[in-house]
């Protein structure tokens, strides 16, 4: 996920750390398939498998988006809500269809993100650490906005009331994120494991 990636490079600017994207790297036609139950089993296993296949650390994020006013739903979902392979712009027409009746006061939702990272270990992937970050916001009723990706358009973040995490630059949205709350939570942990990588305490 290329929105990510820009992400997270400028999450993990630290001159001792080089992020890169997997793409290259692992064989061609190369998929983990996301078959936990949660964000944090997903990041894992995405971790695990990246790790396996690459023999290089990997850091890995599972996200998405929860709605309130939709039990929570579409979740880990939330990359293939509207079918495997539909898009953002799809999964954005079949959120504001399912939220079509729903007032304003009621729109609320948060995004989660669970970053996982592992490293190669004499016996596989050792799991060396895992944080989440959450941003909390609403849902709003036409798409504005070009930056970012995802469900950004229609997300107003409680923090930026008027803009959405497609209007804010990626400057403030990695002030502000999911995706950053659980990047400040990683950073000293990879810089421990750097120090120590035969230290791993999970
Ligand atoms: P996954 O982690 O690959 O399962 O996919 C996460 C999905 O959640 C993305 O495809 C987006 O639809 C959504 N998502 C996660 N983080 C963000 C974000 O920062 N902005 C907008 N959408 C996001």
């Amino acid at each position: 996920n290329l929105g990510k990636v820009r992400e997270l490079t400028r999450l993990f600017d630290e001159p001792r750390l080089r992020l890169v994207s997997m793409e290259g790297l692992v064989p061609p036609g190369f998929e983990v398939e996301e078959t936990g139950s949660t964000f944090e089993e997903n990041a894992w296993k995405k971790a695990r498998e990246v790790c396996s296949a690459t023999g290089l650390p990997a850091l890995a994020d599972d996200s998405g988006i929860e709605v309130d006013a939709l039990g929570g739903r579409p979740g880990v979902y939330s990359a293939r809500y509207a079918g495997v392979g539909a898009g953002d712009e799809a999964n954005n027409q079949l959120l504001l269809r399912e939220l079509r009746e729903t007032p304003a006061e009621l729109r609320t939702a948060r995004f989660r993100c669970v970053l996982a990272f592992a490293a190669p270990g004499a016996e596989g992937p050792l799991r060396v650490a895992i944080h989440a970050g959450v941003i909390e916001g609403r849902i709003l009723t036409t798409p504005r906005g070009e930056n970012g990706f995802g469900y950004d358009p229609l997300f107003e973040p409680v923090r930026f009331p008027g803009w959405t995490t497609a209007e804010i630059t990626p400057d403030e949205k990695n002030e502000i994120s999911h995706r950053a709350e659980a990047a400040r939570a990683m950073l000293p942990s990879l810089l421990h494991w750097l120090d120590e990588p035969d230290r791993v305490t999970l």
